[in-house]
This record gives structure tokens, C-alpha cells and sequence, in this order.
């Protein structure tokens, strides 16, 4: 047994100042990662800093024209059933609603996911594909300047995220090869296309977490469709290889999940 403190604030400030306070306190948003690890003793905090009731992370989502803003806390559930977004941002929208299962879409929120930067995270691949900016109590990045390596972000010792935005892309699509047993992506590919400009999310593929495929963005940019990425080929370096699939395997099922993705995004998947 260890002992765990529990603390509630209601403000972003009041959150930073007892995270500070706290030996090893982690902040707490759904719950659905880190509760699990501390229940397989990977995790121990000395506190818990509970953001559920921070009223700076509860701003939901608002869609002006093309452009979208989702509050820290907002969980998947609620992007999955927000129809602005999907008029603007199908991609997205389909992209929330296959997280995990519903008790996961209820609890998770985008704050969370973001934060934890696991390598088979479905959001990150998104961010990364629409240009997206996250925005913190202290900071703002752009995703490709957040996501750094597996588990790694730009986020300082106690920094908070308190949301995401983005400008909807002209077209986007989302394809995602489940592992059968957990849910998670075993490959998951997020297409964009804004104007000429075609960009390429991949998630559950690398070693270091989503990535931009560039070269398929190269091609795709040229001609916005599947065929495009035919003449390409995916190396294994820093492929994920584990008991689920090879680096090979891996390497494959990011040009397949590719131009599944470019098609939903055409319209046609
Ligand atoms: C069975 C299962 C299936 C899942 N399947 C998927 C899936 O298919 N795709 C997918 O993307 N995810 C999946 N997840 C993960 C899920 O999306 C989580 O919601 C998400 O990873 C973490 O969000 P959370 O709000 O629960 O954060 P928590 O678990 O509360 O926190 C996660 C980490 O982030 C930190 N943190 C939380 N919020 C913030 C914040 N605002 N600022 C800074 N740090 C913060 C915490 O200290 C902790 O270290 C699954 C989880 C489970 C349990």
C-alpha cells in the first residue's frame, strides 16, 4: 500500500501552485491512463491533483467558420457527438469516436491524451496532420513542436494543457487498424488536405510516437489520391515491433491504412 493525497482545485493557478507543493503529484483529468497504472503499481504520485472541476478547462468546444477551440477537459464523447465539428472536421469527428469504448470516451478527455503522448494515441496523429496548436497555462505550440517521443512533450514540470485549436482542413479522413484486444491503434492514419497542401498523421506505427509521413505528403500534395502513395515504401527503422506485429508488418499497414485514410477523405471510404 502507498498513500496518495487528494486535492480539488477549481483554478488553473490553484492547480499549478499544489502540483508544485506535491514530492511526486501528477495532475488527474479522466483518469483512464493513469489510474490504471497506479493500479499496476507503475505510478505511485504523492498527490493527486484533480482537474475534473477547473473551470478554465471546462470551456467545451466552439466553432467559428473553419476554425475549432476544445477546452483541456473536454472529453471524447463530447467531440464525437458535437455536430459543428462534423460538419467541418468529419476526419476528427469519426476520429473521437472510435477511441477505446464508451466508458473511455467518457471519462478521457483531449487534455489527458495530449499530455500522455501514448505511441498509439489517435489525437496526436489529427493535430498533427491539420496544423494544429495546443495551448497551455503558460505557452502555446504547435503540434509539431509539442509531440516529442514516446511519453515525451514539450510540457514543463507542472505545465497544464488547456486546450487545442485548429483550422478545419478542406478535407480530412481518418483511418485506424485496431489491435483487436485493446482498441488502441495498431496503425492509425489522419489525411488532410487544405488547398494543394496534403499532410499525413501517423500514429501506433512509430518508435517515437505520430509522426508526418513527408514523403507521402510530397506525392499526395501532387495528387491527392490513394494511388499516389503506390510507387512509396515505408522503411522498418523505428517501426514499432512488439508481440502484436513486426516492424514489417508495422511498415506495411502505414501505406495500406494511408490510402484508406485519403479515400475517406475523397469522400469514397
Ligand atoms: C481500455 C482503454 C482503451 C483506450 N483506448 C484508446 C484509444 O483507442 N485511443 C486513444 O487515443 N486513447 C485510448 N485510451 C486512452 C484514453 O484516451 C485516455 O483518456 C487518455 O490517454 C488520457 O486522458 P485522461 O483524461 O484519462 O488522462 P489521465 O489518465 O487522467 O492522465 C494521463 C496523464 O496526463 C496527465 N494530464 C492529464 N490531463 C492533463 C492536462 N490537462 N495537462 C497536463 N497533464 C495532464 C496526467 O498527470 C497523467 O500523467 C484508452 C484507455 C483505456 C483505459
Amino acid at each position: 500500500m502507498y498513500e496518495t493525497q487528494y486535492h480539488r482545485p477549481t483554478s488553473l493557478s490553484e492547480a499549478a501552485s499544489l502540483l508544485s507543493g506535491g514530492a511526486d503529484a501528477k495532475y488527474l483529468a479522466g483518469g483512464m491512463t493513469l489510474i490504471p497504472t497506479m493500479k499496476q503499481r507503475l505510478a505511485a504520485p504523492s498527490d493527486l491533483v484533480d482537474l475534473r472541476h477547473v473551470a478554465e478547462l471546462k470551456t467545451g468546444i466552439s466553432v467559428s467558420g473553419r476554425s475549432v477551440t476544445i477546452g483541456g477537459g473536454t472529453t471524447h464523447a463530447e467531440i464525437a457527438a458535437h455536430e459543428g465539428i462534423e460538419a467541418i472536421a468529419p476526419g476528427f469527428h469519426y476520429l473521437a469516436s472510435v477511441i477505446g469504448d464508451p466508458a473511455v470516451r467518457h471519462m478521457g478527455t483531449i487534455g489527458g491524451s495530449v499530455a500522455n503522448f501514448d505511441p498509439a494515441a489517435d489525437y496526436p496523429a489529427a493535430l498533427l496532420a491539420m496544423g494544429a496548436t495546443i495551448h497551455t497555462n503558460t505557452s502555446t505550440y504547435s503540434a509539431d513542436e509539442f509531440f516529442l517521443g514516446m511519453f515525451e512533450t514539450a510540457l514543463d514540470d507542472g505545465e497544464i494543457v488547456t486546450g487545442v485549436s485548429f483550422e478545419a482542413p478542406d478535407a480530412s479522413g481518418y483511418e485506424k487498424f485496431r489491435n483487436p484486444a485493446s482498441r488502441y491503434a495498431m496503425c492509425g492514419v489522419f489525411a488532410a488536405r487544405r488547398g494543394g497542401e496534403a499532410r499525413i498523421g501517423v500514429t501506433g506505427a512509430g518508435q517515437g510516437g505520430a509522426f508526418r509521413w513527408t514523403e507521402a505528403e510530397s506525392v499526395l500534395s501532387a495528387n491527392f489520391d490513394p494511388s499516389a502513395v503506390d510507387a512509396l515504401s515505408v522503411t522498418t527503422d523505428n517501426m514499432l515491433s512488439d508481440l502484436h506485429g513486426s516492424a514489417a508488418y508495422r511498415a506495411n499497414l502505414v501505406k495500406v491504412v494511408t490510402k484508406r485514410a485519403v479515400k475517406k477523405a475523397l469522400g469514397q471510404g
